[in-house]
């Protein structure tokens, strides 16, 4: 944004530096055609048979023709004239193209009543300049009267046209008959062509050709695009920058989402871990604790029967002795099973211990405890385990009478000491408590 602001302000100083330029007309320029850099002649029509005389003087940088037009039978058209040679060769002129007007600053005195004078701007082209022949240079010419000390007259090169005569006898071309500046050896002033006696000064204090660097026009249009594109770059601009914040937004909306997936599935991976015994996935102490708590308190208000199956699987250790640890595994993992699709859903199992388990069921009181325990017993004893062997397991069955629940788990954990007692694969059941 901030190279935008710079880049605006740039600009508006830009611009209006151009506008204060071209309004102070530093957008002009000029050629001043000079008798220090070009040579001026005088020509009469002597040179052609009349009877005319001319002189010419400089002084103070200012060129003095003076004449005198005499009429005579050999030449009628008598006339005196300044010729102001551009260059050596009639071919290579100064080009004049750029350039909109000519400024002459010419006193001019005469006893004729003509006060006009003829300004020539003599143009080369290939196509009409033969090397023989001066006239066949291009007259650009215009009649104006100079006046005697008015000051510079600036006069746009669109006023000058072709003389028609000259368009005939050189048989010029039609794209060639309009007034052309392009390519200049010589300027000629002289006396206007219906003058046929008299005595003429011509004084020339400047004559300077006027142009602008850039056209109004031009400039404005360039300003116009200048800006135009400015306006449209930075539209483009803000654009991109927006389409690259919402592409930023979205890939970082994208990896939170992914982040948020992963979280939620590294949480509820730790909390069925924190819940769950990592060997036989059986639910472990800690899964059960406020539920525990829940259940005694529905028994400590007569809301419900509450009791518990304290299991131990019989001799494990010979299990693992004989068949290895591996398969102690496989067996606490496949008893996990037996038991739990042999259980209600809302009953719990429980891995208490190493081989010790313990099932609470909820709605339960001592005889259906003792008659569950008895199924399951049963069930395990007839189970085909996977090391083909039979196992056994002793239960420790306690109702939950007015104690707390580790009360409660003992009680059971003795009922099992005497089932293992009593010689094992047995069902003991715990007295209720002395309250
Ligand atoms: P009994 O209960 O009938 O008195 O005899 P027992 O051989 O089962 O003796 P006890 O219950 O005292 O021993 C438990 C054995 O269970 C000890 C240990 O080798 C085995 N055990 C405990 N946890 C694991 C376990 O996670 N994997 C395996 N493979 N064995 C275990
Ligand atoms: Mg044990
Ligand atoms: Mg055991």
């Amino acid at each position: 944004m901030r190279n935008v602001q710079k880049i605006t302000i740039g600009i508006v100083i830009v611009t209006l530096v151009i506008l204060v330029w071209y309004h102070f007309r530093a957008n002009t320029k000029t050629y001043t055609v000079t008798p220090d850099k070009f040579s001026f002649t005088n020509i009469d029509d002597s040179s052609k048979g009349g009877l005319s005389s001319s002189a010419i003087n400089f002084k103070d940088g200012k060129v003095y023709l003076t004449c005198e037009v005499v009429k005579d039978s050999n030449y009628p058209w008598p006339y005196c004239e300044l010729e102001i040679s551009l260059s050596d060769s009639i071919f290579q002129g100064i080009d004049f193209s750029e350039y909109n007007k000519i400024s002459l600053d010419i006193d001019y005195t005469t006893t004729h009543a003509n006060k006009r004078l003829r300004v020539y701007i003599r143009n080369s082209h290939p196509a009409y300049t033969r090397a023989d022949e001066r006239t066949s240079l291009k007259f650009n010419g215009i009649e104006y009267p100079p006046g005697f000390g008015d000051g510079a007259k600036a006069i746009t090169l669109d006023t000058f046209q072709v003389l028609t005569w000259w368009i005939a006898d050189n048989n010029v071309d039609l794209e060639h008959a309009s007034s052309d500046f392009s390519n200049v050896p010589i300027i000629e002033i002289a006396t206007a062509s219906g003058v046929t006696e008299g005595s003429f000064e011509i004084i020339i204090n400047s004559i300077e050709f006027q142009g602008v660097w850039i056209e109004e026009s031009t400039l404005l249009k360039g300003l116009l695009y200048t800006w135009l594109l400015l306006i449209i770059g930075f539209i483009l601009y803000e654009q991109s920058k927006l389409y690259r914040r919402l592409k930023k937004s979205h890939q970082r909306a994208g990896r939170l989402f992914k982040l948020n997936q992963n979280l939620t599935e590294t949480n509820v991976k730790f909390s069925a871990l924190a819940n769950r015994d990592p060997l036989t996935g059986a639910l472990n102490r800690n899964a059960v604790q406020d539920w525990l708590k829940k259940m005694a308190q529905e028994v400590r208000w007569g809301n419900q029967d509450f009791s518990a199956l304290f299991i131990d699987i019989d001799y494990f250790k010979n299990v693992n002795d004989e068949y290895g640890h591996q398969v102690g595994d496989d067996i606490l993992r496949e008893f996990v099973l037996v038991i739990s699709t042999n259980i209600r859903n809302n009953d719990f199992l429980v891995r208490w211990g190493g081989e010790e388990f313990i099932v609470f069921f909820p709605e339960t009181n001592n005889e259906q405890a003792m008659n569950k325990a008895e199924t399951l017993r049963h069930i395990i004893e007839l189970h085909e385990w996977c090391h083909h062997k039979s196992l056994t397991c002793s239960i420790g069955v306690a109702q939950m009478g007015q104690e707390r629940i580790t009360e409660m788990i003992a009680r059971a954990d003795e009922a099992l000491y005497k089932a293992k007692g009593s010689g094992r694969n047995k069902v003991v059941c715990s007295l209720p408590p002395l309250k």
